[in-house]
């Protein structure tokens, strides 16, 4: 019988064998993507003797047409009763009152945590020469940085007043004419990032965390965030992970912490993938890093994505890329990226028979070679399928 899934007193997630889990089909190409993803996930799922109880709630475009708000309060409420929901891309409303719906319902449910595993699927056409060297799980904060929205604009009395401010209380030297943006990076909001990365490399015995900052500019934000990182591992790991300086670099059976500048960081992830497993990031790098690793293995038409509170249990899955207008309803685009987020999704939800069946069922078609356009362009004698055949060719090879 369908149930809702909650929280059990240690802190886990507690999955009924038919979950309701509430989704949003998303704008644009969301029409041909979600059903596709759902048919996968559905007859995964039932391979495996589960179910899940999808429960429609609108956003976006659609939710604007049919109840005249973007990001109905319904739909809010029904992510923070079931906890876990999946969702497709969303046009970002212009004039709406929304920075945009994803960072809204990220901020109203606190998702600190944007988890964006990035690794090679076989047969996938890639820039690199080695695509298989990429294996990283890239744990993004979601809520602070620049992405908090505060900023003014050049001109306006706003800006005005907070330079003048910033003159005469700081000193600091800012032209006239600036727009004046905020970045706002604490202890509490680096740390749990951090926490949630490391109990995740323990949980998935990967090898090292890697802190991508970029303190040597920035000191008391990204250089912060890099001390904060450190000094969380000594006092909350001991024994288990151990900070690069506190080892000289030999772990000894400790999870290793390290870190990078950003800069560099995107460099070496294409020249020495194989160096970095799971990332810790602050928000912007974690923005720049995340869509320059997906490019390295086949690009946003198949990167997953979620957002994540792993305190209160709340999580988002949701395709990264957006809602590709132009091909909208056309039955044609990629339904990877909404499709692997929710096998994300069964991942977090320890499904994990049905998760690893559709990686090697989407494998299987790839090698077969009988792909979405976007791959089609880039492979040779491949065939070139509709987004519900090639959903229909992964079920078959389920
Ligand atoms: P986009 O929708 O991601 O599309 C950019 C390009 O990415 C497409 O033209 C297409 O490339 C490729 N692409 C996107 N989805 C694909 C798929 N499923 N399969 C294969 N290729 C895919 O970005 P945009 O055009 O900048 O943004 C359009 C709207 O989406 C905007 O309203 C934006 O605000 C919104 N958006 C939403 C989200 C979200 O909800 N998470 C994220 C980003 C943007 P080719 O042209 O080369 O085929």
């Amino acid at each position: 019988m369908a149930d809702i899934i909650s929280m059990g007193p240690d802190g886990s997630l507690r999955v009924p064998d038919e979950p309701v889990i509430p989704f949003i089909e998303g704008d644009g190409t969301g029409v041909d993507i979600w059903p596709a993803a759902k048919l996968v996930l559905d007859a995964a799922a039932k391979k495996c003797g589960k179910s899940v109880a999808w429960k429609e709630v609108l956003a976006g475009q659609k939710a604007f047409d049919e109840t005249g708000d973007w990001l109905p309060d319904a739909t809010v409420e029904a992510f923070r009763t079931h906890l876990i929901g999946i969702k497709g891309p969303l046009t970002t409303p212009i004039g709406g009152g929304f920075r945009s719906l994803n960072v809204a319902l990220r901020q109203l449910l606190d998702l600190y945590v944007c988890l964006r595993p990035v690794r090679w699927f076989e047969g996938v056409p890639s820039p690199v020469k080695r695509p298989e060297l990429v294996d990283m799980v890239i744990f993004r904060e979601n809520t602070e940085d620049v992405y908090a929205g505060m900023e003014v604009e050049a001109g306006t009395p706003e800006a005005e007043k907070l330079r003048d401010y910033l003159i005469e209380q700081f000193g600091w030297k800012i032209r006239e004419g600036s727009g004046i943006g905020i970045k706002p990076m604490s202890e509490f909001g680096s740390k749990r990032l951090v926490r949630a990365a490391v109990n995740y490399a323990l949980s998935h015995g990967r090898e090292s965390v890697t802190l991508v900052h970029k303190g040597n500019i920035q000191k008391f934000t990204e250089g912060a965030f890099m001390n904060w990182g450190y000094e969380l591992v000594r006092d909350e790991f001991q024994g288990r992970a151990v900070g690069w300086d506190d080892c000289d670099g030999k772990p000894e059976g400790r999870l290793l912490v390290k870190d990078a500048i950003a800069d560099i960081t995107l460099q070496q992830v294409l020249t020495r993938p194989s160096e970095f497993d799971v990332i810790a990031t602050p928000n912007l790098n974690g923005d720049y890093l995340s869509d320059a690793l997906a490019a390295q293995v086949g690009g946003i038409g198949i990167a997953p994505g979620a957002n994540i509170n792993y305190v209160t249990g709340h999580g988002v899955f949701e395709a990264t890329h957006g809602t590709a207008p132009k091909y909208a309803g056309l039955d044609k685009v990629n339904p990877g990226s909404v499709l692997l987020s929710g096998v994300l999704m069964y991942e977090h939800l320890g499904w994990f028979d049905a998760a690893t069946s559709i990686v090697r069922a989407l494998e299987a078609t790839i090698a077969d070679k009988i792909v979405t356009y976007d791959f089609a362009r880039l492979m040779d004698g491949a065939t070139e399928v509709k987004c519900s055949e090639f959903a229909s060719a992964i079920v078959d090879r389920l």
